[in-house]
């Protein structure tokens, strides 16, 4: 079973991710998450991606089509995967169909539009392990201090009130075209 997963940031993606991935054993590809491993390492998709995820843009088209291109090439997955994060663009979307056209489900995560810019602003990350909290809805025991390992915590440059503010604007102009996309094709499950 392969899926897509769409909607705005901070909707949640992640969060029903990981319960596919347990309930269903899909592989999760998020490329938001692999951007942020090749700019960790520094490997030249890192390099480019760099300029553009820290102020809440996409990063552009060639350079990401590419390294999914790359990326599905490269691995192998047995029960399948979910796509997170691409397309995002209708020029991704038809890229895609020339990559891998078997999609089962696409996944559309509907969320009130205003809750999302307080839900990202507020987020904070561990730099160690990875875990997130949230300074209002999830708070860690210790402001600052990650409660799984410790860790420091801080908030992501693409979570500032600026930068998130872009990224929902990208969103509703670049990505939600692609909705009626695959509203279109018929395939498309919406989940509030
Ligand atoms: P979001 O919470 O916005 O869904 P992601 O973790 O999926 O965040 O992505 C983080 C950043 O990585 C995006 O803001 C963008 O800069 C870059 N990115 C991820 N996926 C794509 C894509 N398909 N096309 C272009 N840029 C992407
Ligand atoms: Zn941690």
């Amino acid at each position: 079973m392969n899926i897509i997963l769409m909607g705005p940031p901070g909707a949640g993606k992640g969060t029903q991710a990981a319960n596919l991935v347990k309930e269903y054993g899909l592989t999760h590809i998020s490329t938001g998450d692999i951007f942020r491993k090749a700019l960790k390492e520094q490997t030249k998709y890192g390099v480019i991606a760099k300029y553009f995820m820290q102020f809440g843009h996409l990063v552009p088209d060639d350079y990401t089509i590419e390294m999914v291109r790359e990326y599905l090439k490269e691995n192998t997955f047995e029960n399948g995967f979910i796509l997170d994060g691409f397309p995002r663009t209708i020029v991704q979307a038809r890229e895609l169909e020339s990559i891998e056209k078997e999609f089962d489900f696409t996944i559309d995560a509907i969320i009130n539009l205003d809750k999302l810019v307080k839900r990202l602003s507020g987020r904070r990350t561990c730099k160690e392990c990875g875990a997130t909290f949230h300074v209002e809805f999830n708070p860690p025991k210790v402001e600052g201090v990650c409660d799984k390992c410790g860790g420091e915590l801080y908030q992501r440059e693409d979570e500032s009130e600026e930068a998130v503010t872009i990224r929902l604007d990208t969103y509703n102009k670049q990505t939600k075209p692609l909705i009626d996309y695959y509203t279109m094709k018929g395939t498309i499950i919406n989940i509030n």
